[in-house]
């Protein structure tokens, strides 16, 4: 009997390894440097405005993030930052490209596990050398059929994605940590969107689940996915 999925897409940050720790980190540090000018609720709000509006022009990752972070110190020191912080900020942005990849709990066995009887494939977002550095350190490289480091993850990058290394996205299941990311454009694709929990989100990648939607499941870590995709698999 023919399978019901061919291909499953894994998301990397906050999904295979951890990642928005480091932002978190790097955030409190940022706070602290301008806390003579405003309070961390209001300065990560600022933040977060100035990452939304540069979206379109940086893309997603730690470049761009970093650029924000200035941007955010000049306008809530009204122009006043030094250059020594801005220099810091620069300095903390570097150091989040060297932090080390930790892998998160069950994420190899996961990916060991199904590529074993389906393709397998990692669609990422963010910076190009950043995530290919990423990658190489975790150690998981081998285990995936392609790669695809993306701008953006909408229902055509999907489409394309999995007519191109796949059988078709109606034919694939996604899973990653970002519901606006890795699920609902997924779904909306016609694939299946696996939500897996993670502690930290970014604000941005928040959106309400798709409850209803028979393609639509949560887990709570990677170490039930094989259970789902069994489950799947047996309808
Ligand atoms: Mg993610």
């Amino acid at each position: 009997m023919a399978q019901v999925l061919s291909t499953i897409g894994f998301d990397a940050d906050d999904t295979l390894w951890h990642n928005e720790r480091f932002f978190q980190m790097t955030q409190a540090h940022f706070a602290e440097l301008l806390a003579d000018f405003t309070d961390k609720p209001n300065l990560m709000q600022r933040l977060l405005a100035a990452e939304k509006r540069n979206l379109g022009h940086y893309g997603f990752g730690v470049k761009g993030f970093t650029l924000s972070m200035i941007e955010t110190a000049i306008e809530v020191t009204s122009g006043k930052v030094s250059a020594p912080v801005i220099a810091e900020i620069l300095d903390a942005g570097r150091e989040m490209l060297r932090h080390p990849v930790d892998l998160l709990p069950h994420a190899r066995a996961a990916v060991e596990t199904a590529r074993q009887t389906h393709r397998t494939l990692l669609i990422t977002k963010g910076d190009l050398l950043d995530q290919e550095r990423k990658l190489a350190q975790s150690g998981l490289g081998d285990l995936f059929h392609a790669v695809e480091i993306v701008s953006d993850k909408t229902p055509d990058t999907y489409r394309g994605i999995f007519d191109r290394h796949g059988t078709g996205v109606d034919r694939a299941l996604m899973v990653g940590n970002s519901m606006r990311s890795d699920v609902l454009p997924m779904i909306e694709a016609g694939g299946w969107g696996v939500f897996v929990h993670h502690g930290h989100a970014w604000d941005f990648e928040r959106a309400e689940a798709p409850s209803e939607d028979a393609r639509y499941h949560a887990l709570q870590d990677l170490g039930e996915l094989s259970d789902l995709i069994a489950k799947i698999e047996s309808i």
